[in-house]
């Protein structure tokens, strides 16, 4: 252990002292993050760089807080840089953008407090409306989603393209920008004006970006652009086997193509010590990607491990998912409070039988919580237009919703599946109907006043019906006729337990929020959430085909969904379980059978690091 922290010293000394662009290749627990905070320690106090000169890019703001949290803590002397001369910036690209583009807003025709759209399911909406309204349907706004973060965006007599025109007009119309803009228009920026790219590349004259396999083609840009003339100043840290953000157009081509971009100055180096993972955990994982990723030949037998634990990855097939939920209650029982649980799932759905079964043992735990598929949710975007009638964006949340759910006349969401052909085409002309009004809405009309117009037309009667009779009663009424208006009108919380579930979901995640890092120590999460954390313990459900790999994956969403496995594998510090049940409820698994079949991955781990239970 002495000799392997000292050799680490040693790497990274050498490390540092590289001025050349530099990419540090590192797999999970090899410490990416702590080489990038020993090389901002290194440029404070041995190159004495000021904290104006230095950029550091994470990929969350969570990341970016630890960062900070880090280099603050005068224990770890290795890395500790005092308050005064921390690097100024230190945040997520978005962030980055949106500073950029704040102060420079008048050049890009901005109002000075344009709004940032956020809401990932309103931007759905909108460009399936944006694609109405170009004469394409609903459906074909699915594939435009990554579009512009993928830079195949000028084509303009492309389909696709027309949506993203669009939908970028809509945005600007009343006074928007959304995530991609926050990259795509700095780029702009700093391409048309002298001026402000000087400026910036001033203040990124060492760039630090850490998670460099998740970028996409406009990050990619971006970080071209600040880099410029003097990239000897780079240094980026990552590892392409964790890139799992392709649905936000991530792709590990930008940090496999690192030496092409950086030539012929570029270094690139690998850490090998593994501080996280017992051997057999990482290998078993490490071995199932490269069946699907290829590369990276010799590394097995380079990495050397701080843990010299034993413990193989245990394989349990289960008959139906109680049993499953119901031994994952007991195992995290018998390991009781004082360590550290993940519970990854790969959606929310999945959680459900866990949370019953950790109840029934009187474990305490926090789950994530999707919000926006919640009753509260809507009744928080109701509450939100009655306040501000004018916000036209709300309102169309709220009438997706209400016609999604089956609560008016127009064909429920579920009609685009297993619906008939004539339900479907009603339900697509009913949503032309309403995408049509963006054409003249804004100038004091609002889209309230365009879709009362439809009051005559059968299809909308029922939904006009509930969204006027709740803003009378929200206006003229008490709230003991408001809320079985809402209740009825909305259709939700038809039973109580619905209720009470999404009531102690909301409160077990507030309660969370608090004590998180204290006394509670068994979280259940999504596995695309599971990035950058750690946990002694570490469950792993769900692994079965369909579901990971994804249903028709084709090569390139199969090694993404094997590299999401990885990075979950790669969480687990001291025992790792990777769970399969041959049952699963139909309205989990989202398909008309609920036999499933084991995951192919489980297969492609070396029998070596494996055991089986069943
Ligand atoms: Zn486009």
């Amino acid at each position: 252990m002495k000799e392997l922290n000292e050799l680490a010293k040693k790497i990274l000394d050498e490390l540092v002292q590289i001025d050349k662009p530099l990419l540090v290749l590192a797999g999970p627990g090899m410490g990416k993050t702590y080489a990038l905070a020993y090389k901002i320690k290194h440029l404070v106090y041995h190159k004495k760089v000021g904290p104006k000169e230095i950029t550091v890019i994470t990929y969350t703001n969570e990341a970016a807080i630890n960062m900070r949290k880090r280099i603050s803590l005068k224990g770890e002397k290795e890395i500790y840089v005092e308050q005064s001369l921390q690097p100024s910036i230190i945040c997520t690209m978005h962030k980055l953008g949106n500073r950029i583009i704040k102060d420079n807003y008048l050049k890009l025709g901005l109002e000075r407090e344009f709004k940032v759209l956020s809401s990932g399911y309103l931007k759905q909406i909108l460009m399936a409306d944006c694609a109405q309204i170009v004469g394409a349907s609903r459906k074909d706004a699915e594939e435009t989603i990554t579009c512009r973060q993928n830079g195949n965006c000028n084509k303009v007599s492309d389909l696709k393209c027309k949506i993203c025109d669009e939908y970028i007009k809509l945005l600007r119309k009343f006074n928007y920008i959304d995530h991609d803009d926050q990259i795509l228009l700095p780029c702009k920026l700093l391409n048309e004006n002298k001026d402000i790219l000087q400026n910036e590349r001033q203040k990124a004259k060492y760039l630090l970006v850490d998670e460099y396999q998740d970028i996409n083609y406009s990050q990619w840009e971006l970080i071209k652009l600040l880099s410029g003339d003097k990239p000897g100043n780079l240094f980026f840290v990552g590892d392409d086997y964790q890139s799992i953000y392709g649905f936000r157009g991530g792709d590990p081509k930008y940090i496999r193509n690192f030496e092409k971009d950086y030539s012929p100055e570029c270094v690139v180096r690998t850490l090998t010590i593994s501080r996280r993972c017992p051997p057999s955990i990482f290998k078993g994982a490490f071995c199932m990607a490269q069946k699907y990723n290829g590369g990276y030949d010799n590394l097995l037998n380079e990495v050397k491990f701080t843990e010299d634990s034993d413990a193989n990855i245990k394989i349990c097939n289960f008959d139906q998912q109680n049993i499953e939920a119901d031994f994952i209650a007991r195992k995290i029982r018998e390991i009781g409070p004082s360590y550290e649980v993940l519970v990854l799932v790969p959606t929310l759905d999945y959680a459900f039988p866990i949370k019953r079964a950790l109840k029934k043992r009187y474990v305490d735990f926090t789950c994530d919580y999707d919000i926006e598929k919640t009753d509260l949710y809507l009744i928080n975007v109701l509450l939100g237009w009655l306040k501000n009638p004018s916000d036209n964006f709300l309102l169309r949340i709220l009438l997706q919703k209400i016609i999604d759910r089956g609560a008016s006349d127009i064909p429920a969401k579920q009609t685009d599946f297993v619906g008939r052909e004539d339900s479907r085409t009603k339900r697509e002309i009913a949503l032309k109907q309403i995408s049509d009004f963006w054409k003249d809405i804004g100038k004091g009309k609002t889209l309230y006043l365009k879709i009362k117009v439809l009051k005559n037309n059968s299809s909308f009667r029922e939904l006009l019906n509930i969204i006027s009779e709740l803003r009378a009663s929200y206006k003229n009424e008490s709230t003991s006729c408001f809320i079985p208006k809402m209740i009825d009108g909305l259709k939700i919380w038809k039973d109580t337990s619905k209720f009470s579930e999404e009531i102690n979901s909301l409160i077990e995640e507030i309660q969370g929020l608090t004590i998180a890092g204290g006394e509670c120590n068994v979280r259940i999460l999504t596995m695309k959430k599971a990035k950058g954390l750690q946990a002694d313990y570490v469950f792993i459900v769900g692994l079965e085909n369909n579901v990971l790999p994804r249903k028709n994956a084709d090569n390139d969403s199969k090694a993404e969904d094997s590299r999401l496995l990885y990075v979950s594998m790669t969480r687990a510090k001291k025992e790792l379980y990777l769970l399969h049940s041959e049952k699963r409820d139909k309205n989990i698994t989202k398909t008309k059978t609920s036999t499933t079949e084991r995951s192919e991955f489980v297969d492609a781990i070396p029998t070596q690091y494996v055991d089986v239970y069943s």
